[in-house]
């Protein structure tokens, strides 16, 4: 039998965490921390009673409480090359930024690292008689979906997935062969993407239309995936204006090309950053927000670092655009100027001038993709929804029993299902 056990993560997108027992081990899938609001973490669970961590993906949503349990333990944690490495940037700079308190510090982080191991896709790694496999997932590099295989039952977790190829990644693996369950993020359950070719084309030119009549562009995007998707993007519409890339971006570069195999097209990648020009100084980001250029920086919502400064030079400008590419959670600054048009300068919220756009770059299936998902599982197979806010978790889940007849639930954070 298998115990599947929601420690985080059910009706809400952060602390995504799940605990699978199965022939008397324990394995933790994910054990992420809820930037919302406030900083949440998920169920407690003592550390004595896993016995392998996997993790999906660098992302502090499924990797951010993870530490925690080296504060005394010694457990393995398994992940694709390069998760760990962006895992180690994502915390420790969470640890540097969070002003709140957190149940474990850097050097429980390091621990953490020294018990990583780091396993390609499709090679099967045993827990006890368990048979665990990590399928790519298309997400940002290195992210994975996890396949259980244990007493006979088969269980598919999706972690965060994108079916279709990016510029950066290949599209997830599918065909998971039959299932008794299948666990499925829903962040996207209730939007269609637009077409990607299409909507990649209308952002490049878009921002050649600003630069060449003299206007600077802003893109905030957030340093690990989304940074580099959009390089990748404009090098492979041959975009041949000043590209300047600030905060993160930079380190997660480095990281990204010590794993080639980790993307889509390596080359593309590599020409992409090397068009860029990097800025470590803020002479260079002054420099920048005066030129006729694109500026990829973050907070991909506005919400910080250097997107800040450049907002302040860049908006107040007609001729000058600031376009979002990530998904604006409401209430941040982002989704504010999304709405509004407005940003709040020194405690004043002022109308931009520049021109603001929304392109949907994502990096999760839409509607339509997890749909598809569902439709080519086994009809046996439990589906279980996660990672949507409230009304996409339980609004796919019920697509999936009226439509297509299967057994499907959005199970709450604390239940137990069993196989
Ligand atoms: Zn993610
Ligand atoms: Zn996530």
């Amino acid at each position: 039998m298998l115990r599947i056990r929601f420690l985080g993560g059910c009706e809400e997108v952060g602390r995504s965490a799940i605990s699978v027992q199965c022939e008397n081990r324990s394995i933790l899938l994910d054990y992420g921390v809820m930037m919302d609001h406030e900083v949440g973490f998920p169920v407690h669970i003592p550390p004595k009673e896993i016995d392998a961590v996997f993790l999906s993906h660098a992302h502090l949503d499924h990797t951010g409480s993870t530490p925690i349990f080296y504060v005394t333990g010694k457990i393995p944690v398994y992940g694709v090359e390069p998760t760990f490495r962006q895992t180690e940037l994502l915390i420790k700079d969470f640890i540097n930024l969070t002003g709140y308190y957190l149940p474990f510090e850097y050097l429980d982080l390091q621990s953490m690292m020294e018990h990583c191991v780091n396993v390609p896709y499709r090679k099967e790694i045993m827990v006890g008689g368990t048979k665990v496999t990590l399928l790519n997932a298309g997400h940002i590099p290195g992210s994975s979906q996890v396949l259980i295989e244990s007493d006979g039952k088969r269980l598919l977790y999706t972690g965060d997935f994108n079916a279709s190829q990016t510029q950066l990644l290949q599209g997830a693996q599918q065909g998971y062969g039959d299932l008794d369950a299948i666990i499925i993020e829903s962040t996207y359950a209730d939007q269609d993407h637009p077409d990607r070719g299409e909507m990649e084309e209308t952002f490049v030119s878009r921002v050649r239309e600003v630069v060449e009549k003299g206007g600077t562009v802003l893109v905030p995007s957030f340093g690990v995936g989304r940074s580099q998707e959009i390089l990748c993007v404009l090098e492979a519409h041959h975009f041949d204006h000043p590209i300047f890339v600030d905060g993160m971006a930079l380190k997660a570069n480095r990281i990204l090309a010590d794993y080639p195999g980790s993307l889509r097209d390596p080359d593309l990648f590599s020409r992409a950053m090397r068009r860029a020009e990097w800025i470590e100084q803020w002479n260079d980001r002054r420099r920048a927000a005066k030129t006729p250029c694109v500026i990829v920086s973050p907070a991909g919502m506005l919400k910080g670092g250097a997107a800040i400064f450049y907002m302040e030079s860049v908006s107040m400008n007609k001729k000058n655009a600031v376009f979002l590419v990530s998904f604006q959670i409401p209430g941040t600054p982002g989704r504010i100027l999304q709405e509004r048009g407005q940003f709040m300068f020194r405690g004043k919220m002022r109308k931009v001038d520049a021109s603001v756009e929304k392109f949907d770059f994502s990096s999760h299936c839409g509607r339509q993709e997890l749909r598809q998902t569902l439709s080519g599982v086994n009809k046996e197979a439990k589906v279980l929804v996660v990672h949507g806010s409230e009304g996409n978790c339980s609004n796919l889940a019920s697509w999936a029993s009226k439509e297509i007849g299967l057994n499907a639930q959005a199970p709450k954070t604390g239940q137990t299902v069993e196989l």
